[in-house]
């Protein structure tokens, strides 16, 4: 049984610690973004289902999708769109005012087939990585969501697991 967690009360427990960020840049790998014409004002959580992140960097390309951020099971953190820049991961759904979650939000993809615990390791990664960005752009709490947070009827994502 999937069951949905808030997202930012959850991140919020996990944002006293902090990890140093190992960041690899994959920057190069995809082709499927455009440029940002707005502020940033959300941060996005995912989850792959793809049990790999070259697997779900595999996945996005083949699909014409993105992401910002591709969080690996072992902490490591894969960038493959810069955050200057609109990746294409939210699809449909709305979330307040706003009606296309790509032009205001940076997204991560947490590495998980969505049926299985997160390792800590990976948790902290994607905590710490998620506290940069919140820093960056002032984003409020109420607007970090998971994908499922905006678009119910289709996305399950991030698991109650995280
Ligand atoms: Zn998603």
């Amino acid at each position: 049984m999937i069951l949905l967690i808030n997202a930012a009360f959850l991140l919020t427990t996990h944002l006293v610690m902090t990890t140093a960020l190992n960041i690899v840049d994959w920057r190069n790998q995809t082709t499927y973004w455009d440029a940002r014409t707005g502020g940033i004002y959300a941060l996005v959580l995912h989850h792959t289902v793809t049990p790999t992140a070259q697997g779900t960097l595999d996945v996005l390309n083949t699909r014409r999708l993105s992401i910002h951020y591709i969080a690996d099971k072992n902490g490591t953190i894969y960038q493959t769109v810069d955050e200057a820049n609109r990746a294409w991961h939210t699809g449909t759904g709305v979330w307040g005012n706003f009606v296309d979650m790509n032009d205001v939000s940076v997204g991560i993809e947490i590495v998980n087939s969505g049926d299985e615990p997160f390792p800590e390791v990976q948790e902290m990664a994607v905590a710490a990585l998620s506290k940069a960005i919140v820093g960056r752009y002032g984003i409020l709490p109420k607007n970090i969501v998971s994908h499922a947070d905006f678009d119910p009827r289709n996305k399950e994502d991030v698991s109650g697991y995280f």
